[in-house]
Order: C-alpha cells, then structure tokens, then sequence
C-alpha cells in the first residue's frame, strides 16, 4: 500500500470526480489519481469530502448526507477513524483488483481487510419479507452511523468477486500508471482505458509522436 499525497486535490470538487468504474466499488478504488505513481493524488482527504464522494456516487441522498456531515461535526475523532478505515479498505480493494487482470491470487492481508468489513457489513443486515412474501436483504439505514456508507461497496465488491462473469471483465488502464480499474462491459471486450478523452488520448499522442520519430 502507497502512502498517498494529500496536497493539490484539496480544492478539486468531489462532485465532479469521474466515475468510470461500471460498478461502485471500482469507482471507489478511483479515488485516487495516478495511483500506481509515486505522485498519486488522495482525493478522500477528509470525512466531508468522503460524504460528497458518496452523494456523488449516489449511495447518500442530500438529506442523508446532512445528516452525516452533522454527526460527523458532534464526533470529530470517529469521524476521522471511519475515514482512516475507509482508506485502508480502498487500498485493499483496489490492490485486490488489481490483482484479477494479472491473474494473480490476492494479497492475504487485503483478503482480510475485506473480510473483516464483510463481518462489519453483515452485522447490519436483515431479511425482510416483503407484501407478497418475498425476501430481501436490507441494510441499515446509512445514515445510522458514520461508517453505514461503507456497505454498499462491500456488497459491490462481493458481487463481482463471486460472479465470474464479471470478474472476467476487470480490467485496469492500460495508461501507466494511472492505475483506474474498470469493468469492461462492451460488448467485444476491446476497452482499453479509463477514458478515451484521458489516458487514450495520452497514448494515441505518444504513439503519433513514436512514429514521427
Ligand atoms: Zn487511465
């Protein structure tokens, strides 16, 4: 795991931090820029601006996160754990990630930072029946407490992990080393990048640049 750069994201609105991911957990391990650089960038710098990725990703309403910005400002010092936790498990994640398209096995240590959360998650949950005697899972309220925004990316994460379907599908920007995990989900499999606009452009460039040479 990289110690990550806190400076220069700090001005940057969270609201408007790309989500290219396909699925919630990808999107969250792309909370870091040039990850797999010496010069990454945080983007997870505070709880608030954690509680703004998550109305950005749409796991908060507005009103659930007023909610949680109001507790998190009665409980400064467990706010700054769940984020400190909230970190540690993205960095978990994406390593374990990063690991499916190099057909490797994940990290131990990252398997039981997951774990550990799936426990956590699991918790919370109920079975409920439904009108017509149906079931669901549901999960706490999230704004129930300052770490119930976490949840959902377990469960995200779970889902890909035991679909091998999608697991397939995992792929990382091949623009080194921007480190953006995504799920391939054309049809022919043939996405290479985070974005075209981004690293595609960067590396049609180089290689313009390469055989002008
Ligand atoms: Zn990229």
């Amino acid at each position: 795991m990289s110690e990550t750069n806190n400076t220069n994201n700090n001005d940057r609105d969270i609201h408007t931090h790309a989500l290219v991911g396909e699925r919630l957990c990808l999107d969250f391990a792309n909370t870091v820029s040039w990850h797999d650089s010496e010069d990454s960038r945080e983007w997870l710098t505070s709880y608030e601006r954690l509680v703004g990725w998550c109305q950005h990703a749409d796991i908060l309403t507005e009103q659930q996160a007023l909610s949680l910005l109001q507790q998190a400002e009665d409980h400064p010092a467990e706010a700054n754990r769940v984020l400190k936790k909230t970190v540690e498990f993205r960095e978990a994640i994406h390593d374990i990630f990063s690991s499916i398209p190099k057909n490797e096995t994940p990290n131990k240590a990252d398997l039981a930072t997951l774990n550990g959360m799936l426990v956590d998650t699991y918790r919370s949950i109920q079975i409920v029946p439904d009108d017509d005697n149906n079931f669901s899972l549901q999960f706490q309220k999230p704004e129930d407490s300052l770490d119930g925004i976490l949840a959902p990316i377990v469960q995200s994460a779970i889902d890909i992990l035991v679909s091998e379907k999608e697991l397939k599908r995992v792929k990382k920007c091949e623009g080194d080393p921007c480190g953006w995990l995504f799920l391939d989900t054309s049809r022919n499999r043939s996405r290479r990048w985070c974005s075209m606009a981004d690293c595609g452009n960067r590396a049609k460039a180089r290689r313009f640049y390469q055989n002008k040479k």
